[in-house]
Formats: C-alpha cells, sequence, structure tokens
C-alpha cells in the first residue's frame, strides 16, 4: 500500500479534545484546583512509595483502594471500579455497553467527552439540546429517549460547562423514562447541594441502572495522578472488569488515592474556599452587567455581550490570564468559562476582565 495507513473511517471526522497549553501565569481554563493536596498525604505517599514491591505488577482488584472508597461512600467494595481518570471509567462503560449498533444519549451542551469516547467506541451518539436557561427540559428528554433507546444516557451534574446541577427529580425521572444505564458525571460533585449517589440506595424505579462517575482530578486536587471511580451495581462493576486492561492501575496512583481518603477534611475546606470565591466572581461579572449563570461547580460560564468572547479571550491571555474560550461550542455563543482560582487569581481575572471591557467602551 502506498502512503500512509488509513484511518479507521468513522474516526477521521473526531478532531480529539485539546484545551491549548499556553504557558501563563494565572491558569483558569482546565478546572482544576488552584491548591495542591497537603503536605501531610504528600509525607505519607512517600512513605507508601517505599513499601511498593516495583518488580511486582499492581494489585489487579485495587482491593485497598476500593475498600476506602467502598467506606467513604458507606457501599460496598464491590459497587466500585477505579481507573485511570473518569475518562477512563467513562471508556470502559462504552466498551463494555456501546459499540456498533447501539445508542448513547446526550443533552447538550455538555461535558464533549462524553460524545467523544461515545464515536471512538463507535457508539452513535443522540443530541438533545438544553433550553437558554441551560435546564434539561423533561418532554425533550423524553423525545429523545423515546426515540432512542439508548443503552447508555449521559447526565452531568453539576454540568461542565454550563455548572448546574440536575435536580433529584430530573435524574429519578431519567432512571424511569430510560431502557439502559444512566450515567451521573459527577466530576464536580463536592461542589453540589446533592448527589446522585444519595439515590442509590433509595428504592427509586431503575436505581439499578445509575451509575455515578467521579473523579480525584478537581475537588481532591490531584489531576496529576489520573484516578477516577464509578459506583454502581455489581454487575457494572463486572461489564468494565471484563473490558479493563490488565493491570490497568498503577500500584503508585492506588495508594494516592487511598491515602488521600485520610484527608477528607482537608479536601472540604477547599471545596469551602473556592465555593465562596466563586461566589465573590459571580458578584463581580453581574456588576460588570455581564450575562452568566448559576454554577454549582468551581467554575462559571460567562458571556461578555458587549464584546467577541474571542477578543476578550485574547485581552485576558495579554494579561497572563487563561479561561476557557466555549464561544464556538454548540449552544455556546460567544461565551467564556473561567476556573476559580485563588483568591490573588481571581483577582488578576477580574482586573484583567474589566480592563478589557474598558478598553472596548473608549
Ligand atoms: C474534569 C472532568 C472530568 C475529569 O476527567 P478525569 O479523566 O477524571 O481527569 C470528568 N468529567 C467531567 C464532566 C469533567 O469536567
Amino acid at each position: 500500500m502506498a502512503g500512509p495507513v488509513p484511518l479507521r473511517p468513522d474516526l477521521t471526522v473526531l478532531s480529539g479534545y485539546h484545551s491549548p497549553q499556553v504557558e501563563v501565569e494565572v491558569r483558569l481554563n482546565t478546572n482544576e484546583s488552584p491548591l495542591p493536596p497537603p503536605p501531610e498525604w504528600l509525607d505519607e505517599l512517600r512513605d507508601e512509595l517505599g513499601r511498593i514491591d516495583f518488580n511486582r505488577y499492581p494489585d489487579r482488584d485495587a482491593t485497598a483502594l476500593r475498600a476506602a472508597l467502598a467506606e467513604f461512600h458507606g457501599t460496598d467494595p464491590a459497587r466500585v471500579f477505579c481507573a485511570n481518570g473518569s475518562n477512563e471509567v467513562l471508556q470502559c462503560l462504552l466498551l463494555a455497553y456501546g459499540g456498533a449498533g447501539r445508542v448513547a444519549a446526550l443533552f447538550e451542551p455538555t461535558y464533549a467527552l462524553h460524545s467523544h469516547i461515545a464515536s471512538v467506541t463507535a457508539t452513535k451518539v443522540v443530541r438533545g439540546w438544553r433550553g437558554p436557561d441551560h435546564r434539561v427540559d423533561l418532554e425533550v428528554l423524553d423525545r429523545v429517549i423515546d426515540e432512542a433507546q439508548p443503552v447508555v444516557t449521559f447526565l452531568c451534574s453539576p454540568n461542565n460547562p454550563t455548572g448546574r446541577a440536575e435536580s433529584p427529580e430530573v435524574v429519578a425521572h431519567v432512571l424511569e423514562r430510560a431502557p439502559g444505564l444512566v450515567v451521573v458525571d459527577e466530576a464536580y460533585g463536592q461542589f453540589s447541594p446533592w448527589s446522585a449517589l444519595d439515590l442509590m440506595h433509595s428504592g427509586v424505579t431503575g436505581v439499578e441502572r445509575l451509575v455515578v462517575v467521579r473523579t480525584f482530578s478537581k475537588t481532591w486536587s490531584m489531576a496529576a495522578c489520573r484516578l477516577g471511580y464509578l459506583v454502581a451495581d455489581p454487575a457494572v462493576v463486572g461489564a468494565c472488569e471484563t473490558v479493563v486492561l490488565p493491570y490497568h492501575l498503577d500500584a503508585m496512583t492506588q495508594a494516592a488515592g487511598r491515602l488521600a481518603l485520610r484527608h477528607v477534611d482537608a479536601m472540604e475546606a477547599r471545596v469551602a474556599l473556592i465555593t465562596e470565591e466563586r461566589g465573590r466572581i459571580a458578584s463581580a461579572l453581574a456588576e460588570l452587567a455581564l450575562e452568566s449563570w448559576p454554577s454549582a461547580a468551581n467554575f462559571i460560564l460567562f458571556r461578555p455581550s458587549a464584546r467577541a468572547a474571542t477578543d476578550v479571550w485574547q485581552d485576558l491571555l495579554g494579561a497572563s490570564v487563561l479561561v476557557r474560550d466555549c464561544s464556538s461550542w454548540p449552544g455556546l455563543d460567544n461565551c467564556l468559562r473561567v476556573t476559580v482560582g485563588t483568591t490573588e487569581e481571581n483577582d488578576r481575572f477580574l482586573a484583567a476582565l474589566g480592563a478589557s471591557l474598558d478598553a472596548s467602551r473608549r
């Protein structure tokens, strides 16, 4: 064959998922925690590294980590599956339940990786659209689910990039209506007033098809580690174990996650601080008379109505402040998304934003 080997034809339309990684002083574009994990955690992890048998494969069942997570959530380790970031958890779900001839339903605008990973696993994506306030309309939901009969329905609560948490009523409604798994991505779960995990041990119809996905990348300040997990019926855990690569989760990551769970108080303190800062940014955006949406996460979506979002993005970058330009994403016309940073970082962002808007008024 002459020339490059052709890609799987259904992959050629996918461009991958990348946030530009520019060198800046204030990085508010990928919703990470602005604060590191506690120093005690790092000390414990250093000690633990000395005890790992590096010549041996890691515990394939991540027994200790799953036990610690099960205890944290008051559930059974058989209901917990861990992987390299919640993205790998989602990929395992779609490898096990998606694939050719099967459908995943989701409601845009939402986390781009849901549709991306569905496509990579050859799962057909059927989309519903949120209303202008970014709520999922129940009529749209019913129509999409009834027509598509999805094997997986994705919800994201709080939803990235809009910030809104789904209500317990909406999740319960989807569980009742959807024929397949209902995957609630709770990457920002600790910022939200409620969790779909609260439904897990309730008598809600369809609860055995509920899958809650969490990550250590945001509230736990451990994005560098790549650790995520799901809580679901043991049959779902078994399905993921069928498709995941053997020994996929290395011993260091398993230890890092297990030790992090000793520092719940520190995590909750970080969440409280960021929530307070989120309120401060929201008030400042309102004072600047910018359209923005209420957030139950560590980021805020806003629209600098008087100016092109891309110009504002560029001005911010000029001030060494990087936010996410969502203006080309479907349903997010002229929108930017800012991650809540430290007090100093948020001050830098607000000052640069104010200056950008002022400049345009002159
Ligand atoms: C950040 C984020 C994740 C995190 O993915 P990891 O692979 O765990 O880092 C998952 N879902 C959503 C909605 C996110 O915003």
